[in-house]
């Protein structure tokens, strides 16, 4: 077991417990199982080797979890208007402010905006509060921002928002496509369960649809290399090639199904297209064989889909694909949409997207009103869908909503044009935040501050992506006086009169009612039924299993693998499945799509940290994979600009500049870059991307496009760039860029300055020699010129505080400097620290954290060697939890400069292997 997956935890609450507590990991989709437990006044944690999702596998952030726990930036009481308060003063004053609100401007004028990281029982008081008893259904979560054009999508298709699938399929399907998402770092158990797959059957064949090269496409027979925004036209164009092969369901042809009929006249028009995409015309005829060819299909498709402006049609078109040809209801075929969060499908279940009313009841499902409100004993239903994320917040900028609740989220920063939505938070009359945290750039406009239960605290449930729940169990005394969501929230809604509705004393209270209200007046009309729980108790939620949706009160429980549609009944009102007929809007031959002079910015997640690094940010193990923020550039780009590996580079856009770190990669493709979601205005104030990037949504499921806004880029001068290592975190800001970083036993401060390197560092002695009461420093070098500086402080026989200065950043010694308090104290490590060549500190860094073998290992393992499973021999990386798998072929990718064949020519892989042979 690696050392970090050990920690002594000083709120420990498990004693003695030797099996110790399931729960349920709190980053992504996959819903990862891990067991925490209480060894000798230590706490371990591991996977849970009986959860279906994972068997006992973790992914690099799961299995560093215990790193993350601690106590600092939590807030022990409520705070009112600056002033800590009691719970009773804090409640009520929240629960007035709305009470006021609605009596004056009515029930539309306040809104919750909610969290895929809160709990099911969470969100289903929340959603039951707004559009029960308030009669408003402005409540939106934000997975309003990750999945719900996949939601949309599916409820066109199907009639329901239903995930049909389970990871199991991937173990009996024929084809893999990897479609919008960097699987391998996003959800890299799913990712690793291919992998083995793969490993096992030969004709198991993987397809990757991504703009870049990126660790997915390790495992990919054929990678297409697409251009941004062109996944309509290539699945429109494959639902055209199936046709034309005469593969389209029989009995579908045979009903005369309008919506076919339609989807496939437009489907031909899109096909035109086809060479626009930035594709072989080789390699899309070798997807379409290969879709059409296999008799079981499993399309995955991620953010890259849904966050785009036809992100509902981009997942139709994939639906119809696999509705047209009867890839759909059979085990190991269909489309399967990867969550992002831990609980946005118990969002979506309980209602808390603004609409849909409840479990799964739809707007528009009125004939249900009457018995809604017997169930929940109100009059006061919401009868109109409310206001969407960005709709929301543009409600609150122009002040028709005039409270908000933000719970578990940083709208602040991870909302597009976060400029509008710190205005419209300003201007907001009463904003309320509960969350573990106690400074975030939300937290700063808030005028009541909630503390509540962090992970390891909360209990209830989780849906992961294959639909199933698990339960998040407490392990950890609640800090100060944090309490539950749904506590936070039933006692507001009982101070604001609906005392009986809300008198819950536990959490497995209200998943009972979540359940029995899946069956109201359902019969088979909504596959969302969890009815078996609806007699659930206390002693019997306690030991809750995961287990998969639906668990009808009538049926016998399927655990795992439960195939739906295979009748191919679906929940529409004809309870066929529907193909919808959507068109590409981009690519048409009158219109340029490509403007030479801009960059289409693509965002998304890094291995290592996860959203806003809220948690993620405290582990120096996951900080050092990418300490800074970046952006990931092609080389003839960064050439054609004069901008150099990591220099720092201006992205602007009409709302707004940011400065991070350039990453030349040849791995981006020409004219694209990719810039990492992570960082706040809390490690940096220059990297937030969500500053540049328009408000532009689906206007269907009013997802934003993260996917696809236009920048311009310029190289960023800087005098000198700085490394600071100290103890403790600073706020002191030492240039115009400043990027914490957490470094074992430490922090370190990347710093870019216009002062020339020598004033810098002048700078930065005066401030050290204040922190460490006039200490001089120990050791120090300088170069002849007077531009390169290295200084060690030490006290009491260790290491303080360390500057190194220079000009440019590739001249400071990095990733090596995760490790810099934990040096030996003695004259040759010191001696070593002022000596040793940047170069060879940085191939220090670690590449395998769970084996802790070095890039410099990896390295010389590369120039012996091509073959990825034999640097792994070699060197043991990879083979703790495989996270770094990907990135080995990342390396080696680039090394060969096979990327390059990938992009120029849209070459794919299976072209080069079979060019490899005719050679
Ligand atoms: Fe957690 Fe996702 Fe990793 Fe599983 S794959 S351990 S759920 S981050």
């Amino acid at each position: 077991m690696a050392n970090s997956s050990v920690q002594a935890i000083p709120n420990l609450i498990l004693t003695t417990a030797k099996q110790g507590v399931k729960t349920t990991c709190p980053y992504c989709g996959v819903g990862c199982g891990v067991q925490v437990r209480n060894e000798n006044e230590k706490m371990s944690l591991v996977g849970d080797a009986k959860h279906p999702a994972n068997f006992g596998k973790l992914c690099i952030k799961g299995k560093n979890l215990l790193d993350t726990i601690d106590n600092s930036n939590r807030m022990p009481m409520p705070i009112v208007n600056n002033e800590e308060a009691t719970w009773d003063n804090a409640l009520d004053y929240v629960a007035d402010g709305f009470k006021q609100c609605i009596e004056k401007y009515g029930p539309d004028s306040v809104a919750f905006y909610v969290s895929g990281q809160l709990l099911t029982e969470d969100y289903y008081v929340a959603n039951k509060l707004m559009k029960g008893f308030i009669g408003s259904a402005n409540i939106d979560t934000n997975s309003r921002l990750c999945m719900s054009s996949a939601v949309a999508a599916h409820k066109r298709a199907f009639g329901e928002d239903v995930v049909p699938m389970s990871y199991s399929d991937i173990t009996k399907s024929d084809l893999i496509v990897i479609c919008g998402s960097n699987l391998a770092w996003c959800h890299p158990i799913i990712y690793k369960r291919i992998r083995e797959e793969k490993a096992k059957r030969a004709n198991l064949k993987v397809v990757v649809i991504d703009p870049r090269y990126t660790a997915s496409c390790e495992i990919a027979d054929l990678h297409l290399a697409i251009a941004a925004g062109g996944d309509l036209v290539l699945f429109n164009g494959l639902l055209n090639y199936l046709a034309n092969q005469g593969l389209i369901e029989a009995e579908l042809l045979n009903s005369n199904d309008q919506g076919l009929t339609r989807a496939l006249e437009l489907a031909a028009i899109d096909s035109e297209k086809l060479s626009a995409i930035g594709l072989s015309q080789h390699s899309i005829l070798k997807f379409f064989e290969l879709f059409a060819e296999s008799e079981k299909v499993v399309t995955l498709f991620s953010q890259g889909i849904n966050q785009a402006e036809q992100g509902v049609d981009q997942g139709n078109a994939i639906i119809n694909c696999h509705i047209a040809s009867a890839k759909i209801g059979k085990q190991g075929s269909g489309p399967f949409s990867i969550t992002g969060q831990p609980n946005a499908m118990g969002g979506r279940e309980v209602g808390a997207l603004c609409n849909t009313l409840a479990g799964h009841i739809e707007f528009n499902d009125s004939h249900l009103y009457p018995a809604l409100e017997g169930f929940w004993h109100t009059k006061n239903i919401a009868r109109k869908p409310g206001l969407k994320a960005v709709e929301l917040f543009d409600a609150m900028d122009n002040g028709t909503i005039k409270a908000i609740w933000i719970m578990a989220t940083n709208p602040a920063l991870s909302m597009p044009d976060i400029n509008k939505v710190t205005s419209a938070l300003a201007k907001c009359p009463l904003v309320v935040v509960s969350d573990c945290v106690a400074n975030n750039d939300t937290l700063a406009f808030a005028n009541v501050k909630l503390p509540a239960h962090s992970w390891g605290e909360k209990s209830g449930t989780v849906t992961n992506s294959e639909r199933r729940i698990s339960r998040q169990r407490g392990f950890l005394t609640p800090f100060g006086h944090a309490k539950a969501d749904w506590w936070i929230i039933s006692q507001v809604a009982m101070r604001m009169g609906f005392k009986d509705a809300f008198n819950y004393q536990h959490e497995s209270e209200i998943f009972a009612e979540h359940s029995a209200l899946s069956g109201l007046a359902n019969n088979g009309s909504r596959a969302f039924d969890i009815s078996a729980f609806k007699k659930i108790t206390q002693q019997q939620y306690s030991d809750f299993t995961p287990i998969q949706w639906p668990q009808c009160d009538s049926h016998s429980k399927v655990i795992n693998d439960q195939l739906l549609f295979a009748d191919k009944q679906f929940y529409t009102p004809s309870k066929k499945a529907q193909l919808i007929a959507v068109q590409s809007n981009k690519f048409n031959s009158n219109t340029s799509d490509i403007d030479r002079a801009v960059f289409t910015l693509n965002t998304g997640r890094l291995r290592d940290h996860w959203h806003t690094q809220t948690r993620t940010a405290k582990s120096a193990l996951l900080s050092n994979h990418y300490p800074e923020p970046l952006v990931e550039i092609n080389p003839q780009d960064a050439q054609a600009l004069a901008i150099t590996d990591q220099s720092l580079v201006s992205l602007k856009s009409r709302l707004g500049e940011v400065v991070v770190r350039a990453s030349i990669s040849s791995l981006q493709k020409m004219g694209n870059v990719f810039m990492p979601i992570h960082w706040t205005s809390l490690q940096s104030a220059q990297g937030g991307v969500c500053q540049i990037i328009e408000p532009i949504v689906d206007p269907i499921s009013g997802q934003p496009a993260f996917k696809h806004s236009q920048v311009s880029m310029s190289a960023f001068a800087s005098g000198s760039e700085a490394l600071l290592l100290v103890r403790e975190r600073l706020t002191q800001q030492f240039g115009f860029y400043q990027v914490e970083q957490k470094v074992e036993q430490g922090y370190c401060y990347h710093i870019a300055s216009n002062k020339p390197p020598r004033m810098l560092l002048e700078h930065l002695q005066i401030f050290i020699k204040t922190l460490l009461d006039n200490t001089e420093p120990s050791v120090w070098a300088e170069d002849d010129k007077g531009c390169y500086y290295r200084y060690c402080y030490y006290q009491n026989g260790g290491v303080e505080a360390g500057i190194f200065v220079g000009e440019k950043k590739v001249e400071l010694p990095q990733g090596w400097i995760s490790h810099f308090f934990q040096q030996d104290n003695n004259n040759l490590a010191k001696r070593q620290v002022l000596t040793a060549n940047v170069e060879a500190m940085s191939q220090q860094k670690i590449f395998c954290q769970c084996l802790k073998i070095s890039y410099d290992q990896v390295t010389q393992a590369l120039k012996t060697t091509a073959n990825i499973d034999k640097i792994r021999e070699l060197t043991g990386a990879g083979n703790g939890c495989g996270s770094c798998i990907g990135d080995i072929s990342l390396l080696l990718a680039v090394n060969n400069h096979a990327s390059n064949l990938y992009y120029d020519a849209a070459i794919s892989r299976v072209e080069l292997k079979a060019a490899a042979l005719a050679g």
